[in-house]
């Protein structure tokens, strides 16, 4: 029976998963937060304003995932880390929502891969699997006469850019392409910096306000431009996506998988 526990259970997504998990009456163990975050002992349901269930926040990764079979992880890189160190065996699937992991802790999860199922996406939401698909057979048809730029707007509170997810469309361009991303990627568009690259590919990035997240890819030519877009209205669909790899993730053997295997794309 999947068991599941929140890391980061306070936070905009950690709630959204709690909510989630309460209004499908599915088995909700333990949440983690930081160790001076003040709902830590605090009842999971009571502090969403909802009947207790009698799961306590615990800033103790053991404690928090102690009878839980999956864990979900939307926290901060070295938090997240620290938890793939700390997970107890029962522990079988991970789901990482989590991004802005340098080059050495995505290793590094790789080797967590090794010993328990891993699903990790930049994006759980369905429309940008679907975006990713379509940019890879969009970038994998059209010639380096068709400039590549990545467009991404979120919320003020957003540390890291650019997005998870415009890198993962930026991965899904140059894999249609042939090239990998960080051949590709082009420095921001600032000051002086000459003529663009023949097959480059740009990012552009907004923050601000409230904005739960804007993707586009545009696919600009000598004459025309063609422009893909994905809009995020509401976080609840990163968090069903996150449920969904999370059911999935409980039956699956070691190995580091992506929201793709999850929908059978
Ligand atoms: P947030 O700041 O609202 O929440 C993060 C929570 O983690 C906070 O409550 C914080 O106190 C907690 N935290 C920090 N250190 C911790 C620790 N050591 N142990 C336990 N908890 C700790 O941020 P958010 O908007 O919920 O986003 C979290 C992450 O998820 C970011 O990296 C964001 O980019 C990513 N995200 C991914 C998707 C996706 O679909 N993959 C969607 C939205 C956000």
């Amino acid at each position: 029976m999947l068991s599941i526990a929140v890391a980061g259970g306070a936070g905009r997504m950690g709630q959204e998963l709690i909510r989630i998990c309460l209004e499908q009456n599915l088995r909700l163990t333990g949440a983690s937060e930081r160790p001076d975050h003040p709902l830590l002992g605090h009842d999971l349901g009571a502090a969403l304003g909802r009947p207790a269930i009698g799961a306590n926040f615990s800033s103790s990764v053991a404690d928090a995932g102690a009878d839980a079979n999956v864990w979900i992880d939307f926290t901060l890189p070295a938090a997240t880390l620290a938890a793939l160190d700390a997970l107890p065996a029962a522990v079988r699937g991970v789901v990482i929502g989590t991004t802005g992991f340098s080059t050495a802790q995505q290793s590094a999860i790789a080797v967590h891969a090794q010993s328990r199922a891993i699903v990790q996406a930049g994006n759980f939401s369905l429309g940008i699997a679907m975006l990713c698909a379509l940019t890879r057979q969009t970038a994998a048809r059209l010639n380096l006469d068709w400039d590549i730029e990545i467009f991404e707007a979120h919320h003020r509170h957003k540390v890291d850019a650019p997005s998870g997810t415009a890198l993962m469309l930026g991965a899904a361009a140059a894999a249609g392409r042939g090239v990998r991303l960080a051949d590709a990627t082009l420095p921001p568009h600032t000051g002086v910096s000459g003529p663009r690259a023949a097959g480059g590919i740009g990012f552009a990035v907004v923050r601000g306000g409230g904005i739960v997240g804007e993707h586009s890819v545009s696919f600009v030519g000598p004459r025309e431009i063609v422009t893909l877009s994905h809009s995020a209205r509401d976080r609840a669909v990163f968090a069903d996506g996150a449920i969904a790899a999370a059911k999935w993730v409980a039956d699956q053997p070691p190995g580091l998988y992506g929201i793709e295997d999850v929908l059978g794309l």
